[in-house]
């Protein structure tokens, strides 16, 4: 009888009956949330460890965050790209500081980022490395997520990304990822740019072998093509570093960003190049009616000074450890293998048990969320604002599932 009073089977039922069904989302109805915990509508509480896919590296509502966003929502939300408005130089500036660039490009959304860096990838490709008009090509990765638009799905080698939504996009060439001689051997004259995440999130936290990043950028340089490092998951302090490709010393030319760009609170996404790159664009070749708005800008500025602090980066190392020291302890009980680098772990469970459905359905029975990626793979990742309790906690609710 408890049950007919609460919310939550009714609002699941609104939210099925009035959307496409392109989700399959957890049966928890969230209504507010605080640092590392969400509460549902019928007031029971979760601890976030997937963090809005890493939207949320600062938790949620983080407060200089909120305090920005506030002081901002009183005073301008939008101007476009029109006019000049007075958050925009401090944002590009002290993005383009924390990325070691000379210029940055603000859009909205991950997909925005991905788009714009293969159109300037082009352009650079036919105005300075002088390709032949209509042939550039892009090298990408077999297990790649890298956004939902048409010309993003013409390269993803996932069958529910890709079906059905052709013609594709041509000029991208697959490789599989971590195989540096495969790579290599993909570039020809035309090639223009190679496209990677360096560590591939939603493949299930897939970090590729030890120097095969250097080795990305020692053949990228020789062969006078654009490495673009696809940092919209992995950067702004995941992996206990700034940007993930920091881990191995690499420097790509282009970084894409979004996802913790925006704080939690906004889309804000960004392309950081320098000059000799973004530097191709000019007036009317690109943008975006919101991207760099006002309140953007003033969220993803405090964004950028908290990552600039390094507290989030050490965090992220320091917990990370315990994070995956407590994972490694499950393996051979229900856990095959685990994944991952900093605050940022791939799980396979072992498929006899139990699907990565079940087992996050288990988790947010006992308070945990968390979310599956194919089959029998879970990914966490937590905020950066995580204790070690927390840690300790989500790590022996996991323990209890697997052990049935
Ligand atoms: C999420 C993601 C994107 C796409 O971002 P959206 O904001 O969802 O468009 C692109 N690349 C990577 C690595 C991502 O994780």
């Amino acid at each position: 009888m408890i049950d007919d009073m609460l919310r939550t089977p009714e609002a699941i039922r609104d939210a099925e009956r009035w959307t496409a069904h392109n989700y399959h989302p957890l049966p928890v109805v969230v209504s507010s949330a605080e640092g590392s915990w969400l509460t549902d509508v019928d007031g029971r509480r979760y601890l976030d460890c997937l963090a809005g896919y890493s939207a949320l590296n600062f938790g949620h509502r983080h407060p200089t965050l909120i305090a920005a966003a506030h002081a901002q929502l009183d005073r301008l939300t939008l101007t476009s790209r029109a006019f000049i408005h007075d958050q925009f130089a401090d944002f590009c500036r002290e993005l383009a500081e924390l990325c070691r660039k000379d210029l940055v490009l603000p859009m909205n959304t991950g997909a925005e980022a991905v788009e714009t860096g293969i159109k300037v990838a082009r352009k650079w490709g036919y105005q300075v490395k002088g390709v032949a008009p209509g042939q550039a090509n892009i090298v990408v990765a077999e297990g790649n997520f890298h956004g939902r638009t048409t010309t993003i799905v013409s390269f993803s080698t996932d069958p529910d990304a890709r079906a059905d939504f052709g013609p594709y996009t041509p000029g991208f060439t697959v490789v599989p990822y971590g195989d540096l001689a495969a790579l290599a051997a993909a570039i020809d004259e035309n090639t223009v740019a190679v496209l990677l995440e360096p560590i591939q999130g939603e493949q299930g936290v897939v970090v590729p072998p030890e120097g095969y990043l250097p080795g990305v950028r020692r053949v990228c340089t020789e062969r006078n093509v654009l490495f673009i490092a696809d940092e919209i998951q992995s950067g702004l302090g995941r992996t206990g570093d700034t940007f993930a490709c920091d881990h191995e010393g690499v420097t790509p030319d282009m970084y894409l960003l979004g996802k913790a760009l925006g704080g939690g609170i906004v889309p804000v996404s960004a392309v950081a190049a320098n000059v000799d790159v973004l530097g191709v664009l000019r007036p009317g070749q690109h943008g975006s009616t919101f991207g760099g708005n006002p309140l953007a800008c003033a969220v993803a500025t405090e964004v950028v000074r908290l990552l600039a602090t390094g507290e989030f980066q050490r965090r992220s190392t320091e917990l990370g450890a315990r994070l995956h020291a407590g994972l490694r302890s499950l393996v051979g009980r229900g856990l095959l293998a685990v994944r991952g680098r900093g605050l940022w772990a791939g799980l396979d469970i072992d498929p006899t048990l139990m699907s990565g459905r079940e087992a996050c359905e288990r988790l947010a029975e006992r308070g945990v969320l968390a979310k599956d990626t194919h089959g029998a793979t879970i990914r966490l990742a937590p905020p950066l604002v995580i204790t070690e309790e927390e840690i300790d906690h989500a790590v022996a609710q996991l323990a209890a599932v697997l052990a049935g």
